[in-house]
């Protein structure tokens, strides 16, 4: 299937600033700035990983708001080039730079808006990853929840049926579940996923360093997370050609391509990037999995449902770098909501 997965959504206005110059930092500089970065790996207990459509650019995959990506493209009327198929696309320098940090236990979760399946299929454990707006390659079960990684991508969006059915066969010789298998790609007004969602969420509270690499940061509630670490008392640190949403509230500015700076990062901190075998899927990773939702266990220790605690209203925001977001009866809103479009409030 062509990697074209933008046309498959509905027709919507408000997509956020596209085509922003790329600024670039001098090699002098962009070494410096990465030394600093790996000082702040180094001295962080726990790393969150923000993601975006940069990091799969040299991966043959277009972004949607850089200088060719398919909404600045869409703007001027033209269409987006394509490298590749989602199923040739190979995980980027980044994508297994990741699984490196992983390993050596600095990244504790990742965050991404990619719908390309790069993370699951370099092999990053699926048990610290958060896909806030789907996967091509996974559908899932609208009875029992349970989601199916193919090796081909499903071919329906939107979170419509893809036409098969749950092969969950229940205990007891009792019936299977059969329930409708349904895509997980989110079009403009669907909500985030519950489950990807509240663990970023927790993850990001708990992180004392956010770092978001090829994401300009437009897209709510997505691009908002990396505040939440802020306002606890952590850093971000942004790597992005583009200027993004948030350049204000970072620590730490990086302007150069996302795979030369972790190129550079790995180095700095004495790691190898593992290699690229083909496609594989890992549920967890071989420790156990620190993200434990404190306020999903009640007193009784019963699992209970989780509590939804930001918006799950899928938005584009405008660019301005002014609005500062704040926390109010646990959920984060735009202070200066009228920046913004909401595109389900009618619905
Ligand atoms: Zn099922």
């Amino acid at each position: 299937m062509s990697v074209n997965y933008a046309a498959g959504l509905s027709p919507y206005a408000d997509k956020g600033v596209c085509g922003l110059p790329e600024k670039f930092d001098s090699p002098e500089e962009l070494k410096e700035k990465v030394q600093t970065l790996a000082e702040l790996v180094k001295e962080s207990q726990y790393l969150v990983v923000h993601t975006g459509a940069g990091i799969s650019t040299s991966a043959g995959i277009p972004d949607f708001r850089g200088p060719k990506g398919v909404w600045t493209l869409e703007e001027k009327g033209e269409s987006p080039h394509f490298d590749t198929t989602f199923e040739d696309a190979r995980p980027s320098l980044t994508h297994m730079a990741l699984l490196g940090l992983e390993r050596a236990g600095y990244l504790k979760y990742l965050i991404s808006q990619n719908v390309d399946g790069l993370h699951v299929r370099s092999g990053f454990p699926r048990d610290k990853l958060s896909e806030l707006h789907g996967n091509m390659f996974v559908e899932e079960c609208e009875k029992c929840g349970r989601q199916y990684v193919r090796d081909k991508v499903i071919g329906v969006m939107g979170l419509k049926p893809t036409g098969r059915f749950c092969s969950v066969v229940r205990s007891r010789g009792l019936r299977g579940c059969r329930g409708k298998l349904i895509s997980t790609i989110l079009d403009w007004e669907d909500a985030l996923p519950d489950r990807d969602l509240n663990r970023a969420d927790d993850a990001s509270r708990k992180a004392d360093l956010a770092l978001t690499l090829g994401t300009s940061m437009q897209i709510k509630p997505s691009g908002d997370l990396p505040l939440l670490t802020k306002r606890k008392g952590g850093r971000i640190a942004i790597v992005n050609l583009q200027p993004t949403k948030h350049d204000k509230q970072a620590h730490l500015r990086i302007h150069g391509y996302v795979d030369e700076v972790m190129k550079q990062l790995m180095e700095q901190l004495g790691l190898d990037i593992p290699k690229w075998e083909g496609p594989v899927v890992h549920e967890s990773s071989e420790v156990l999995p620190d993200i434990k939702p404190p306020h999903c266990i009640s007193a009784d220790g019963k699992v209970k449902k989780e509590e939804i605690k930001i918006e799950r209203k899928r938005e584009a925001t405008q660019l301005t770098g002014e609005e500062d977001v704040k926390e109010e009866a646990g959920s984060v809103k735009k202070e200066r909501a009228d920046l913004t479009l909401l595109i389900n409030e009618e619905k």
